[in-house]
């Protein structure tokens, strides 16, 4: 048996409407494909303004050109995230100061955003780790009394909700990615939520080369021309007639992904009772997305231990993100402060495979391979018999 992390779901559909739309003549960015995806984000999670961006890491980048953010400026954001959320503020020269997470959800602890903010904080980033909502209640309390921004990295977040409202809809600006890891895919991919009218004009500006080529477009004005700094943010047509397919297929895609992350819950909530590991914390204000399944286990060597036993018996599963606050790049900046959540997150956290189309039965094999593991009693696993603190 050989149970891979990922397995792209990709129908033959797309193909076909890549090539019906390369027929149409058009395969630029912002074509047919593109307004259809663009119109599906806006009519599904009722999303003011979208845009389909090369990857979330495009998207997060045009949320700080959004926030105008400039040298010196601070932003906060979990340490325990992808460093595309980094990169994006530190590429405007901003500084990145790193919140830990809470106990018991690797998640940003709001608390700790209060502690960190100063006059120069611009901005907030959170990070919905795997689809969890944060919450976004206190966070947006605490950027209302400050006046700062809030940006949602919801990479792992599309048809995840906050007491009823779609994550990426909250903040100032949200993100999604379509990278072939996340729910809906197109290879590389994402998208921008522009979740406050007064930026929409600018977004499209700096989605296109820093053009007002949407105005031109839409007969707003009759020439268009150089109006701000801005990239190449938008995807070919291509790319989008692909991710079409998804969107033709979400709510099979939502159904089945769902299915597998409680096929796991049920089955690991009673090796749970056993002391063993733990499954992950709903909070009462979050939804369930089906993005990847993660447990927590009792140390950095257990975890270790469990991913080469899974491995001998077929199965690929993975850890998760090193600490950016202490990685090779950021050590000598991060100011020193201990971010114990984070650590701890991020040396126990093993990820399942996770695809639409595992069946129950592997999801099954999977967990008795993991209680196989905890129940062997070899002197080498006894000290793993310890429970989950
Ligand atoms: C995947 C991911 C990204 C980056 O997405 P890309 O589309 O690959 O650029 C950013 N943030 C988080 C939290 C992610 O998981």
């Amino acid at each position: 048996m050989h149970i891979p992390f990922n397995k792209p779901f990709i129908p033959w559909l797309s193909f076909r409407f890549m090539i019906r739309g390369a027929l149409s003549g058009t395969i630029a960015g912002n074509g047919r494909y593109t307004k259809k995806c663009h119109t599906f984000f806006e009519k599904r999670f009722g999303f003011a303004k979208v845009l389909m961006t090369t990857s979330c890491s495009d998207a997060l980048e045009m949320t700080a050109l959004l926030c105008r953010i400039e040298p010196g400026d601070e932003v906060i954001m979990p340490s325990f995230t992808f460093m595309s959320t980094a990169n994006a503020f530190l590429l405007r020269g901003a500084k990145v100061v790193f919140a830990d997470t809470l106990p018991d959800v690797p998640n940003i602890d709001p608390a700790a955003i209060e502690q960190l903010i100063t006059p120069k904080t611009k901005a907030i980033v959170v990070v919905h780790y795997s689809g969890l909502a944060c919450d976004m209640d206190r966070i947006m309390d605490i950027a209302r009394r400050h006046g700062v921004f809030v940006v949602e990295d919801a990479a792992h977040a599309i048809d995840s909700y906050h007491r009823g409202r779609p994550l990426g809809s909250i903040g100032h600006f949200g993100t999604f990615s379509f990278h072939e890891t996340k729910n809906i895919i197109s290879g590389e991919g994402g998208l921008l939520m522009v979740n406050d009218r007064e930026f929409e004009k600018r977004a499209e500006i700096i989605w296109e080369k820093g053009t007002n080529r949407a105005s031109f477009f839409r007969g707003e004005v009759d020439k268009y021309g150089w109006v701000d700094i801005g990239s190449s943010y938008l995807p070919s047509d291509s790319v989008a007639a692909f991710l079409f397919t998804q969107i033709v297929r979400f709510d099979r895609i939502q159904s089945s992904r769902k299915k597998v992350w409680w096929n796991y819950y049920g089955l690991l909530k009673q090796l749970e009772q056993k002391g063993y590991l733990k499954c992950p914390v709903v909070p009462d204000f979050a939804t369930v997305n089906g993005n990847i399944f993660y447990i927590t286990v009792h140390s950095g060597e257990t975890r270790d231990n469990l991913i080469a036993f899974l491995k001998t018996h077929g199965i690929h599963a993975l850890f998760h993100y090193l600490p950016l606050h202490s990685s090779p790049y950021f050590i000598d900046k991060h100011d020193g402060r201990e971010l114990p959540n984070t650590d701890r997150f991020s040396a126990t956290i093993l990820r399942l495979p996770f695809y639409n189309a595992l069946r129950k039965s592997q999801v099954k094999f999977i967990v008795d391979r993991i209680n196989e593991f905890y129940s062997s009693k070899s002197p080498s696993t006894d000290k793993y018999l310890s429970p989950v603190s």
